[in-house]
């Protein structure tokens, strides 16, 4: 804590940095800084973490009930791909299993593999099927995969008639994303095979819907039917159609199994209402250094963005390696997304850095802006989902952008 302190003094607000000042004394007393210093070692924050992640996992849990109860006659899964949405798997399937959730949806066999060492007794499900010659390794972690083609439901019939087993899988139908799935001509094609049709358990019929994140989308209603439609000519098996948004919908919607991801982890799943699910994430970085720029100066690389009147920078220790996206940096043109420092907002000045962003904290009270004092950069005052429209995408993105450098504490009550 010797040298490059921020040169913030109580009598000027702010100084201009530089090595030489870096005797100034702090603004917080040192009883307030010891104090802040004891509350982050009791939560284990290492005095070197440059971000913390906080990750809420008793508002996961909260949200996970809402959909049960919102859904009373179907089983909610829990979609964990991407490592649980990029907010940890190791953490989020344990804690979920606390509330008795059974099944489990991955996108491949590398996350079946992490979910079943967490949860021996679990089902899990692989949405993006069998790949050739991978039926094995699903026999071994007792996965199901999501057969997708008619290849791969001839290839996982072919694999239980060679054990003498009738192993479960689900069974995806295209009705409208044409992404993955049979197509309606396969589904009659397949009803004349009684052989493969018998050879294995069909523990459900999913389908997925493109639109439902836009409730007053026709293709949500044409997708139902479809599906309702197509799955008659398969043998009897729970049916399972909604994601997040897709719960959403309502009832109709919900059939014997619901799937959702985002929402469990506080992201928006349907646009233009308000996000009813608990937040859940929350991204911090810390400020490296604070100094005076006078106006006519540049910020950053490109010299994108030139201050028009003398401001207090602050520069933080985060950026787009930790998902803060370089689409949310400022320019003369477009202001910078927002960060905010104990409630105060405060803009970003100029490009976002691989490691390092800098913000305007002059409306910011003087005494917070101090070396090592940590800064909103996801909630906490910065919803994700405005963020994430700031630059152009989705909390689906924000959230497995994090990248791995923060520091993460999960919060379990
Ligand atoms: C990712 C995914 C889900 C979960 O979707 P959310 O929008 O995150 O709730 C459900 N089903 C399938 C097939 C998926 O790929």
């Amino acid at each position: 804590m010797s040298c490059g302190s921020a040169s913030v003094t109580k009598d000027q607000g702010v100084g201009v940095q530089t090595a030489s000042q870096s005797t100034q004394p702090p603004h917080l007393s040192s009883e307030q800084a010891a104090s802040r210093a004891q509350f982050y070692a009791e939560l284990g924050v290492p005095p070197s973490a440059s971000g913390l992640l906080h990750i809420d996992l008793a508002a996961i849990r909260r949200n996970y009930r809402a959909f049960v109860d919102a859904c009373p006659g179907a089983e909610c899964a829990a979609v964990v791909k991407a490592d649980a949405y990029g907010l940890g798997l190791e953490e989020v399937v344990p804690a979920l299993r606390r509330d008795n959730c059974q099944t489990f949806f991955v996108a491949n066999l590398d996350e079946a593999e992490r979910v079943r060492n967490l949860a021996l007794g679990a089902r899990i499900c692989v949405l993006s099927g069998l790949l050739p010659a991978s039926a094995d390794k699903f026999t071994r972690l007792n996965a199901e995969p999501v057969l997708n083609s008619l290849e791969e439901v001839w290839e996982w019939s072919h694999h239980c008639q060679g054990l003498g087993r009738r192993l479960a899988a689900l069974i995806q139908l295209e009705t409208g994303m044409n992404r993955l799935g049979l197509l309606p001509e396969d589904v009659p094609a397949l009803t004349q095979d009684p052989a493969t049709l018998s050879s294995f358990k069909l523990s459900a019929v999913m389908t997925h819907l493109g639109c439902a994140n836009d409730p007053t989308h026709p293709l949500n209603a044409t997708q139902l039917s479809r599906f309702e439609t197509l799955r008659r000519f398969l043998p009897e098996a729970p049916a399972s159609i909604a994601n997040s948004a897709g719960i959403m919908l309502g009832d109709s919607y919900h059939l014997d199994l619901v799937r959702p991801g985002i929402a469990l982890y506080g992201g928006r799943a349907v646009d233009d209402i308000e996000n009813p699910m608990s937040p859940v994430l929350r991204a911090q970085a810390r400020i490296l250094q604070v100094k005076h720029v006078a106006a006519g100066e540049p910020i950053g690389y490109g010299s994108a963005q030139t201050l028009q009147t003398d401001r207090r920078v602050a520069t933080l220790s985060a950026g787009y390696a930790d998902g803060y996206f370089r689409a949310l940096g400022g320019s003369d043109e477009t202001p910078g997304a927002v960060t905010m420092l104990e409630g105060h907002p405060a803009p970003i000045l100029g490009r976002v850095s691989m490691d390092l962003i800098t913000i305007d904290v002059s409306e910011v009270p003087g005494e917070l802006v101090q070396r090592g004092a940590f800064v909103d950069l996801i909630g906490g005052g910065v919803p994700p989902d405005r963020l994430a429209a700031r630059a152009g995408t989705m909390d689906y993105e924000l959230f497995t952008s994090l990248g791995r450098r923060y520091h993460r504490i999960y919060v379990h009550d």
